[in-house]
């Protein structure tokens, strides 16, 4: 008998994964929890059904929040992540010396402690000794916090059940804040493809223009993520994304990465005809 995971992208379109067995399922107070181990994409964890991250190709997802900002600023020195419970930002975080402090907001403890136990190639750096981990709503967290951190990284769900706060007006305002003068917001922003992740990304990129003087919309192929085609946004009160790139002193750091480069950087920030019009009809 033959087992496949599979996610409904669309009503008319299936993504599915052959799977070998399933290690671990939980219902959390927040949501379902899976991990399956898989012949093609190695283990893989999903959240209320939906894909978050396998172990071939989360280092796509994890370089790009991560090593986008760093490369502008290579001095970030605190860093917010909301979300992320898996741990993969916070170990691409971890690599940087000069990071000295990483809060990261997760509203899901059980998430945390299933990656711990299955998903060690993402969670081997949450008990670095500059990671504090907080288990609440990082919609609560940011409220009221003035200037505290360089780099801000949301790297939630999608907006629908916890996740949904997450893409809000007020959020976006209160990262602003809790940002310094140079701060920097990185965030998964969905999908232009399908006509719902579209709607979904054209929505959190109005309520960050609002909220940023600059705000752009990089990209990246995530195989495993609906369509393949996935945005990020990077938006800041200083640094151009492009223009203020600090590639050589980047470079300098030596750091090896399996997707991201300094050139890549420029090219992900080189949209589609129709993904700038999406991105220019709420702009
Ligand atoms: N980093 C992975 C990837 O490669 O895309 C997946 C994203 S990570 C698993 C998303 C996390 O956001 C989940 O663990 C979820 O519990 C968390 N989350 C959702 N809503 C949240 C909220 N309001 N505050 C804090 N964390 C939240």
């Amino acid at each position: 008998m033959e087992l496949w995971f599979t996610e409904k992208d669309t009503e008319n379109v299936r993504f599915s994964i052959k799977v070998d067995k399933q290690l671990y399922c939980g219902q959390s107070d927040f949501q379902r929890i899976d991990i399956f181990e898989s012949p093609e994409f190695g283990r893989f964890l999903t959240l209320d059904g939906y894909m978050m991250l396998t172990e071939k190709d989360e280092c796509i997802y994890h370089e790009m929040i991560v090593h986008v900002p760093m490369a502008v600023n290579p001095q970030a020195k605190r860093v917010l992540v909301i979300g992320g419970g898996d741990g993969g930002a916070v170990r691409e975080l971890t690599r940087y010396r000069s990071v000295e402090k990483i809060d990261l907001v997760e509203i899901d403890r059980e998430v945390v402690r299933a990656c711990r136990r299955y998903l060690p190639q993402t969670a081997c750096r949450l008990d670095d000794p500059r990671v504090t981990i907080r288990y609440e709503d990082g919609l609560k967290f940011v409220r009221g916090r003035k200037g505290e951190y360089d780099l801000i990284i949301v790297d939630s769900t999608d907006p629908f059940g916890p996740g949904e706060g997450l893409f809000t007006k007020e959020f976006y305002g209160n990262c602003c804040n809790a940002l310094n003068d140079a701060g920097i917001l990185v965030n998964q922003q969905e999908s232009p493809f399908y006509h719902a992740d579209a709607v979904a990304m054209q929505r959190a990129h109005k309520r960050i223009v609002e909220s940023f003087p600059i705000s752009r919309v990089y990209q990246a192929h995530i195989p495993t993520y609906s369509s393949g085609h996935w945005l990020f946004g990077f938006a800041s009160k200083k640094y151009h994304p492009t223009e203020d790139l600090k590639a050589e002193e980047w470079n300098r750091l030596g750091l090896k990465t399996r997707y991201y480069n300094t050139k890549l950087h420029l090219g992900a920030f080189a949209l589609p005809e129709y993904v700038k019009e999406l991105l220019e009809d709420v702009e």
